[in-house]
């Protein structure tokens, strides 16, 4: 049996992209997702679709940025399965541009989103699995989280961030037996990249994203750390495609 069997899995971003992708392999391997993102006409034709299939899934609306609503669905999860065994804090935006457009308002979005949603999301189930003394909690970084490029300045210091963080969280709940993984893709095909509005960069980002990897590839990483057994924590995976620098 695999080890994500029965597994209450939490996944922030699942209306597209990665996140969409590892509720469907998740999903396949017998988990009990807990689907969360705005777009609620996604949420709900991802959870029709991983249902008609014969897996279990129910959504939330949930905007990472409110702390509230965060709180909300870990209640929600908790309510509806019982436990929270895994959290992906996936939900993620990319608005690049160079520093000197001051773009303050894609600034704050990612701030709030990529830094708070993830410090939210670990908040609202740190007492349960702190309680339970298991837990898994997987944070999506970049190799922006690694390397700073000309125009992902403020990307990158969001991702850093998260990798910061993730190494916090290693250090404050290891001991809990509450597993911390990082996962830092590359150029992975979705819709991130269009919210670039600086059509400066757009030619760049063009070029590294025609090289782009498949969503479930990152998804099948996901499933891996998850996998492996309780007293084995994955801490970190850089998942480039093979032809990015
Ligand atoms: P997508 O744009 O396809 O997905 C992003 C997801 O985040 C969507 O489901 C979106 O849902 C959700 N989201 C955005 N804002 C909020 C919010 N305020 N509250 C809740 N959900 C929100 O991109 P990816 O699948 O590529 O991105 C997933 C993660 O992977 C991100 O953290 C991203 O930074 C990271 N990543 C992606 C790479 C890539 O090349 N694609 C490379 C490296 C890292 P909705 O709009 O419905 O709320």
């Amino acid at each position: 049996m695999s080890n994500i069997q029965d597994k209450v899995v939490i996944i922030t971003g699942a209306s597209s992209g990665i996140g969409e992708a590892t509720a469907k392999e998740l999903a396949v391997k017998g988990a009990k997702l807990v689907l969360a993102a705005r777009r609620e006409d996604r949420l709900k034709k991802l959870q029709e679709e991983i249902q008609s299939n014969g897996g279990q899934a129910v959504y939330k609306v949930t905007d990472v940025t409110k702390y509230e609503q965060v709180e909300e669905l870990a209640a929600f999860a908790l309510k509806k399965f019982g436990t929270i065994d895994v959290l992906i804090n996936n939900a993620g935006v990319m608005p690049h541009s160079f520093l000197y457009k001051k773009k303050v308002e894609d600034w704050d979005k990612m701030i709030d989103v990529n830094i708070k949603g993830v410090l939210y999301g670990i908040a609202a189930v740190l007492p349960t699995m702190r309680e339970r003394k298991s837990g898994h909690i997987i944070n999506l970084s970049s190799v922006a989280g690694h390397f700073v490029g000309a125009g992902s300045t403020v990307y990158a210091g969001t991702k850093f961030a998260v990798r910061a963080i993730s190494e916090g969280l290693r250090k404050e709940e290891y001991a809990n037996n509450i597993r911390t993984t990082i996962i830092s893709p590359g150029a992975v095909d979705t819709e991130l990249p269009s919210a670039i509005t600086d059509m400066d960069l757009k030619p760049g980002i063009d070029e590294i994203y025609k090289g782009a990897i498949a969503a479930d590839r990152i998804a099948r990483a996901i499933a891996f750390a998850i996998e492996m057994p309780g007293d084995t924590a994955i801490n970190e995976m850089i998942i480039r495609p093979t032809r990015q620098e």
